[in-house]
């Protein structure tokens, strides 16, 4: 599944195609024989992984007539990026667009929402799902209220999950196929380990059906779950942290999306991820591979690197040619105003180097 090398029609046609990158040093650093790969999502026409499922929602939901140009206004409740991916796809295709969202949620995703033309209704981050204050909530009273509203609800809508199983696996799957096992680098030729973050859990379960269904159906598939949010099974992992606010955004939920309750069974593991320990390994990252992710970046590899260490996973992480890959679901772009980020890029350790140019600048 390569990227077509073509001009191309619009903005939709970059969504997706993104690289499968060697994570190396962080590897190396944390004492892994296996192969630790990253699915750099960022670098999506609109910058995340959910580009994927807007451009599908918003193609299949033109396909049934349910989207009329010149009367639908499309509404959906969203931690952000779905959002994105939506007002992208509907500035290309003319449809005006209505976001509902957390305060929680960054500015920066609020910029790229107005900027690319959409309404943006801010809902108190506390409010529970099933409240009339929720993001979900107030979506379902616009959408009663503005004649053409529909929401495509990527909570419910098969095309979220059905997105990643034709694309960002089979995209997976292909890298690893097509990339030999050398001496140096050795490689089993299959997807030994996934591990993703969960929101709608659409990622998750359409990856993992692509690779069990198509490829390995041995995947181990590891889901990984903050602290504070009640998606992990079995149900006790998600006493640690309970009823606890989290920073990090994008992933966790108060109740359990369809999406992910009706898919049971193709997520194997799950691991319940700390915003500390999230936001170190956003660092890792961005130090060790140059990679600009996001802080659930931080979260699923944060998660990947305690699963291989687990008795369940350190049979895969002490095995060379075991491939892990690990969904880096979008960039620094959306967080660069937010102070964790702002923490760790401004206030860290001066290092020997900015020491020595301090000196020379003295001096002079
Ligand atoms: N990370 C980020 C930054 C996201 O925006 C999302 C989507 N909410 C996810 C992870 C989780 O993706 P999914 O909804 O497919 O589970």
């Amino acid at each position: 599944m390569a990227r077509p090398v073509r001009i191309l029609d619009n903005a939709l046609e970059a969504v997706g195609y993104t690289p499968l990158v060697r994570l190396d040093k962080i590897a190396q650093a944390e004492g892994l024989q296996c192969n630790l790969l990253g699915k750099v999502e960022y670098t999506s026409a609109g910058g995340s992984v959910k580009d994927r499922i807007a451009k599908r929602m918003v193609e299949q939901a033109e396909k049934e007539g349910k989207l009329i140009p010149g009367q639908s206004v499309v509404i959906e409740p969203t931690s952000g990026n779905t959002g994105i991916g939506l007002a992208m796809a509907c500035a290309v295709k003319g449809y005006s667009v209505i976001i509902t969202m957390p305060h929680k949620m960054s500015l920066e995703k609020e910029a790229a929402l107005r900027a690319l033309g959409a309404e943006v209704v801010r809902t108190p981050t506390e409010a529970a799902w099933d409240s009339p204050e929720s993001h979900i909530g107030v979506a379902q009273k616009l959408q009663r209220q503005i004649p053409g509203g529909i929401i495509l609800d990527q909570y419910r809508n098969v095309n979220n999950p059905l997105a990643h199983e034709l694309t960002t696996g089979p995209e997976i799957i292909d890298a690893v196929v097509a990339t030999p096992s050398t001496g140096l680098k050795p490689s089993s030729g299959l997807v030994d380990v996934m591990v993703a973050g969960a929101g709608t859990g659409g990622t998750i379960t359409g990856i993992s059906r692509a690779i069990k269904k198509t490829h390995n159906s041995k995947c181990a598939v590891v889901g990984v779950d903050p602290k504070g949010s009640i998606l992990a099974l079995p149900n006790e992992l998600n006493r640690d942290g309970e009823g606890e606010l989290y920073i990090v955004e994008g992933i966790g939920y108060d109740f359990v999306p369809d999406v992910l309750s009706r898919d049971p069974g193709t997520v194997d593991y799950w691991i319940k991820t700390g915003d500390e320990e999230s936001f170190e390994a956003v660092r890792k990252l961005m130090r060790l591979e140059g990679l600009l992710v996001g802080g659930s970046s931080g979260s699923a590899l944060s998660g990947a690197l305690r699963w291989l260490k687990s008795d369940e996973g350190k049979r895969y992480g002490q095995t060379k040619g075991v491939n892990v890959v690990v969904l880096l679901p979008d960039g620094i772009r959306n967080y660069m105003s937010k102070p964790w980020f702002l923490k760790m890029a401004l206030e860290a350790e001066p290092s020997s180097l900015a020491k020595q140019i301090s000196a020379i600048l003295q001096d002079s």
